[in-house]
C-alpha cells in the first residue's frame, strides 16, 4: 500500500500539526467541531520532505491521492474542477508546523480559465467579479509560482486604478479588468516566453510544487534562521474550496483575534474589508476597518463570528487568530491558530485565563517566555523628552500602534541597507511602504519598523509583535518616495540617515532622537501576579548581583531574595559628592613602602566600605548578602605603564621638576614590579588578599562593623563573606582562619552577634575538581562561571568576543557564545561535579551561581537540574530568572 500523503479535513485533528502543518490541523479541527469550513484537504509535510529528497519530484502515489481527494471535494460541493457550467475553484496554501509570516505563498482561484470564468460569471451573475478573480489568479500564479516581480503586476493595476475616479481596486470596471487580464497575460508571456496555463490541473500541479518550493525560498529560510527553526519540518499544502469575499458589498474578508493581541484585552479584535479577498487585508491595499464596524454592516455574520471566537477559544484554551471570509452574507472560517501577541498581551491573557478558570497557573507560567518578560523591562520614551519633542514640532504623524516599545534610529528605506547598517552597530528604523517577506532580514536588524500602509495584522505588524520590536504601521500621512529614499509629511522631509523615533505603543512618529527610560515594574500588576505564581513553583532562589544600595533596592522590587555577589572592588572607584578620592587612597595603599604606611591607608578606606555595606544591608533587610572580598588585577588601579614611561622620559629630558620625576620614577618601579603578562591569571582574588597584608582584614572588619551597626538598628542582617578565585584548599583555609578571627573580634567589640557565613567562589577548574576538599572550609559555594568558562575553554573573556568568538558562533563551531549561555557539556560538567563533591563533604553547603549565566534562561534550567540553591543575576534580569526558574521546575515535573 502506498503511503498516505493526503488527508481530507475530516480525517485530521488539532494534534496532527507536525504532519498537517498548523493551518491544516486547525482546519481539520474546525471541521470536527462543526464550524463552517469550505471543503478541502491537506498534503502532508512528509510529502514535502519526500519531494525534496527525490530532487523536487512528487512522491509516488501523491498526485493520485490529490486527484482522488479533489473528487471528494467535488462531491461535497456539487461543483467540478474545470467544469465550465459549475466550476470548482480552489486555493493552494502553504502551512508549516508553526506560522511563518516569512512564507506566505498562497495561490487563489486555481481552476479559472476563460471557459470556467464564463461559468462563474453566469452562476454569480457578476461578470466583473469573475474577471477580477481571473486577474488575481494570473497575478499570484505569475508571482508566486513563476517568480515574476510582483511590482510589475502592481504597476499595470495601478495604471488602471489611476484612470478611475476613486482610484481604488474596487473602482475598476469590468472592461478595465478585461484589459488588465490581457496585459497580465502579455506580461506573463514576455517574462517567461510561454502562455499562462489555462488547464486547471496544470495550475493545481504547478501551484502545489511552488508551495513546496517556497519552503526553501529566501524569505522562509531567513525567517527560520531568525527563529531557530529546523529545515526538516517541511510545509504542508492545503487545497481549499474557494469562497469569495469579493462578491459584492455583502461579502468581505478579515482576520480576527479572540482577544486584543497588543494589549490582551478580552474582546474580539480584528479588521476586515468588504468586497475584498483575504490578501487585500494583509497586504494593506486598502486600510481595513475594525471588526466592530462589521456589527453595523453585516450584523448576522458578526454575531456568528463572535460566537465562533468564543467557542474556538474555549476549545483551544488559548487566544486564537482566525481568518474568515463572508460570501454573500455567509460566514466561512479559513484558519484558526494560536495568536501571536505582544509581551504585554501574553502576560495579561495568561493571568486573565487563570482567573477565568480556563487554564491552570502552571499553564499560564509556561505560556509566557522569559524573553517576553524581558520586554517589560525595555525602555519607553521619557515623557518629558517626548513632550519637548512635541513642543518643538517634531511629531510628524500618528499611525497604528502595531507593536509597543520605543525606538530611535536613522531612517533607512531598504531592507538590505538596514541589515548592513544594523550589523555595523548603527541603530536604524526600517521605513517601508509596507513590508513583505523579502524585508524580514532588514526588520531583524532594525530597532523598529515604520510602514505607510497596512493594518494591525499586516506583515510588518505581525512580525514585529512576534519579535517584540516596536512597530508603527499604516501611517498613511507619510508619503514615501523610494526613488529618493525619503518621506515627506506635513511639510517635513526625512531623508535616509536622518534620525527618527517611533512609539509603537501610541503610533507616534517623531523627527529626531528622544531619550528613553526604563519601564515601571510597579505598575505591571499582571506581570507581578504571574511572577508570584512563579515563586510558588520554582525551587531555585533568585538573588541579585549588586554593588550599591540603589541596585539592591531595585533588585528587591523585582523580587530578588538576596545578594549573590557584591563586587567590593567596584566600591574603590571614586563616588560623586565625596571629597576624599577613594581611588587615590587605594593607589597609595598599593604603593605603600612598608606595612605601617599601608595600614594607614587601609584605615582611611575602612569607613567608606563600612558605609556602603550598611546601606546594602539595610536595603536587603532579612535577606542574605554575599560580599566578595576584593578581586581585581591590582594594577588596574595604577596608571598605565606606557603612560608612566612616557612621563618619566619627558621629565628626565626637561629636568625641570626633579621632585615630580622622583615620584613618577617610584610609581613606575611599583608598576613595573606588578606588571603581569597575563593579569587575569595573576595576582587576583584571594591571592591579593593573601599577599597584601591587612587588605582583606580591613574589608572583613568593615563588613562586620557594618553588620553589627545595622543589627543594632534592628535590621535583620545575614552577611556572607566570599573569597574569590580559590584554586587550592590551603588558600581558603588560610584566609578563613584569618578572617574569622577578625569577625569574632568585631562582634565582641560591638557586643552583638550576627548570623554569618564564610564561603568561596568556584571559578577555577581545579577548585571544582577538588570541591570535596574545599568544602571543608566553606559554608557556601558560588560559581563564578565567567572565569570558569574562561579557564575551562582557555578563552580570554575580555578579548575573545571581539576577536573570534562571535565568528565561531556564526560558523556554528560553537552552538552559543559560552559567556552568555552556559556550556553544559564542559563547564557544566565541572559545576555538576563540584556540587556533588561539595555536598559529599558538607550536605548543608549553600550553592549558587553569580556569573552572567545566572540571568540566562537556558543556564538557569541547568542550574535547577544540578540542584543549585539559587541563581544570582543583574537586577533587570531578576524577573526573567524567576520565570525561567519556575519553567525549569515545571518541565522537570512534566518529565521534559
Ligand atoms: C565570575 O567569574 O563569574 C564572577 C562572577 O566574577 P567576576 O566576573 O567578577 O570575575
Ligand atoms: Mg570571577
Amino acid at each position: 500500500m502506498t503511503k498516505k500523503w493526503v488527508y481530507l479535513f475530516h480525517e485530521g485533528n488539532k494534534d496532527m500539526r507536525d504532519l498537517l502543518g498548523g493551518k491544516g490541523a486547525g482546519l481539520a479541527e474546525m471541521v470536527n467541531i462543526g464550524l463552517p469550513v469550505p471543503p478541502g484537504f491537506t498534503i502532508t509535510t512528509e510529502a514535502c520532505n519526500a519531494y525534496f529528497e527525490a530532487g523536487k519530484r512528487f512522491p509516488a502515489g501523491m498526485w493520485d491521492q490529490v486527484l482522488e481527494a479533489m473528487k471528494k471535494v467535488e462531491e461535497q460541493t456539487g461543483k467540478r474542477f474545470g467544469d465550465p457550467s459549475n466550476p470548482l475553484l480552489v486555493s493552494v496554501r502553504s502551512g508549516a508546523r508553526v506560522s511563518m509570516p516569512g512564507m506566505m505563498d498562497t495561490v487563489l482561484n486555481v481552476g479559472l480559465n476563460p471557459d470556467t470564468l464564463r461559468g462563474l460569471a453566469e452562476l454569480t451573475g457578476n461578470e466583473r467579479f469573475a474577471w477580477d478573480a481571473y486577474r488575481r489568479l494570473i497575478q499570484m500564479f505569475g508571482n508566486i509560482v513563476k517568480g515574476i516581480d510582483r511590482h510589475k503586476f502592481e504597476a499595470i493595476l495601478d495604471e488602471y486604478k489611476a484612470r478611475t475616479e476613486g482610484g481604488k481596486d474596487t473602482d475598476l470596471t469590468t472592461d478595465m479588468l478585461k484589459d488588465v487580464v490581457r496585459d497580465f497575460k502579455a506580461l506573463y508571456k514576455e517574462e517567461l516566453g510561454e502562455e499562462f496555463p489555462d488547464d486547471p490541473h496544470d495550475q493545481l500541479y504547478q501551484a502545489t510544487a511552488a508551495v513546496f518550493d517556497s519552503w526553501f525560498g529566501a524569505p522562509a529560510v531567513s525567517y527560520r534562521q531568525a527563529e531557530g527553526l529546523p529545515d526538516h519540518w517541511g510545509t504542508a499544502v492545503n487545497i481549499v474550496t474557494m469562497v469569495f469575499g469579493n462578491m459584492g458589498w455583502d461579502s468581505g474578508s478579515g482576520v480576527a483575534f479572540t482577544r486584543n493581541p497588543a494589549t490582551g484585552e478580552k474582546k474580539v479584535y480584528g479588521e476586515y474589508l468588504l468586497n475584498a479577498q483575504g490578501e487585500d487585508v494583509v497586504a494593506g491595499i486598502r486600510t481595513p476597518l475594525p471588526v466592530d464596524e462589521l456589527e453595523k454592516q453585516l450584523p448576522e455574520a458578526y454575531h456568528q463570528l463572535v460566537q465562533i471566537c468564543d467557542l474556538l477559544e474555549r476549545h483551544y484554551r488559548d487566544m486564537q487568530d482566525m481568518e474568515f471570509t463572508i460570501e454573500r452574507g455567509k460566514l466561512w472560517m479559513l484558519q484558526t491558530r494560536t495568536g501571536k501577541r505582544t509581551a504585554a498581551a501574553a502576560v495579561k491573557i495568561a493571568v486573565d485565563m487563570v482567573k477565568e478558570g480556563l487554564i491552570t497557573k502552571e499553564e499560564a507560567l509556561m505560556r509566557v517566555t522569559p524573553d517576553q518578560v524581558d520586554q517589560f523591562l525595555h525602555p519607553r520614551f521619557d515623557p518629558e523628552a517626548k513632550l519637548k519633542a512635541k513642543e518643538r514640532g517634531d511629531l510628524l504623524a500618528v499611525g497604528l500602534n502595531a507593536s509597543p516599545g520605543a525606538a530611535t534610529g536613522i531612517a533607512v528605506f531598504d531592507a538590505d541597507r538596514a541589515e548592513k547598517l544594523g550589523k555595523a552597530g548603527q541603530k536604524v528604523i526600517l521605513v517601508r511602504p509596507e513590508t513583505n517577506p523579502d524585508d524580514v532580514h532588514g526588520m531583524e536588524w532594525a530597532q523598529g519598523i515604520l510602514t505607510q500602509h497596512g493594518g494591525m495584522t499586516s506583515h510588518a505588524a505581525v512580525v514585529a509583535r512576534g519579535w517584540g520590536k516596536p512597530c508603527v504601521a499604516g501611517c498613511e500621512a507619510i508619503k514615501i518616495n523610494l526613488a529618493t529614499n525619503s518621506f515627506s509629511v506635513n511639510g517635513h522631509e526625512i531623508k535616509e540617515g536622518d534620525p527618527i523615533s517611533i512609539d509603537g505603543a501610541t503610533g507616534e512618529v517623531f523627527a529626531g532622537t528622544i531619550a528613553t527610560i526604563p519601564p515601571s515594574f510597579e505598575e505591571e500588576v499582571e506581570l507581578r501576579t504571574l511572577l508570584e505564581w512563579a515563586d510558588e513553583v520554582k525551587r531555585l532562589g533568585v538573588w541579585t548581583n549588586a554593588d550599591n544600595p540603589r541596585d539592591a533596592r531595585r533588585a528587591r522590587e523585582f523580587g530578588a531574595k538576596g545578594i549573590g555577589l557584591c563586587r567590593t572592588e567596584h566600591m574603590f572607584f571614586d563616588q560623586e559628592g565625596e571629597e576624599v578620592s577613594r581611588r587615590e587612597l587605594v593607589v597609595k595603599m598599593i604603593m605603600a613602602e612598608d606595612e605601617e604606611e599601608r595600614q594607614k591607608y587601609l584605615n582611611a578606606l575602612l569607613p567608606f566600605q563600612r558605609k556602603d555595606f550598611e546601606g546594602i544591608f539595610r536595603a536587603m533587610d532579612g535577606y542574605p548578602v554575599i560580599i566578595r572580598l576584593i578581586d581585581p588585577p591590582m594594577h588596574e588601579f595604577l596608571p598605565p605603564r606606557e603612560e608612566l614611561i612616557e612621563e618619566v622620559t619627558r621629565l628626565r629630558c626637561s629636568n625641570e621638576n626633579p621632585e615630580e620625576l622622583a615620584e613618577k620614577e617610584r610609581m613606575l618601579r611599583v608598576v613595573e614590579s606588578m606588571w603581569e603578562t597575563n593579569p587575569m591569571m595573576g595576582l587576583r582574588g584571594c591571592r591579593a588578599g593573601i599577599m597584601y597584608k591587612g587588605l582583606t582584614e580591613m574589608q572583613t572588619r568593615a563588613i562586620f562593623e557594618a553588620a553589627c551597626n545595622v543589627a543594632k538598628e534592628g535590621v535583620d542582617v545575614h552577611p556572607e563573606v566570599m573569597i574569590p578565585l580559590t584554586s587550592h584548599v590551603n588558600e581558603l583555609k588560610l584566609e578563613r582562619e584569618k578572617l574569622e578571627k577578625v569577625a569574632k573580634e568585631v562582634m565582641k567589640e560591638k557586643g552583638i552577634e550576627v548570623d554569618y557565613k564564610f564561603g568561596t567562589m568556584i571559578e577555577i577548574p581545579r577548585a571544582a575538581i577538588t570541591a570535596d576538599e574545599i568544602a571543608q572550609y566553606a559554608d557556601f559555594f558560588s560559581f563564578g562561571t565567567n572565569d570558569l568558562t574562561q579557564m575551562t575553554f582557555g578563552i580570554s573573556r575580555d578579548d575573545a568576543e571581539g576577536k573570534f568568538l562571535l565568528d565561531y558562533v556564526e560558523r556554528k563551531i560553537l552552538p552559543h557564545n559560552p559567556f552568555e549561555v552556559l556550556d553544559r557539556r564542559g563547564v557544566g560538567y565541572l559545576v555538576d561535579l563540584a556540587v556533588r563533591l561539595g555536598r559529599q563533604t558538607n550536605p548543608d553547603l549553600e550553592i549558587g551561581i553569580c556569573g552572567e549565566h545566572g540571568g540566562d534562561p537556558s543556564s538557569i534550567e541547568f542550574c535547577h537540574q544540578v540542584g543549585l540553591n539559587y541563581v544570582s543575576c543583574s537586577p533587570y534580569r531578576v524577573p526573567i530568572a524567576r520565570l525561567a526558574a519556575a519553567q525549569a521546575a515545571l518541565k522537570e515535573r512534566e518529565g521534559r
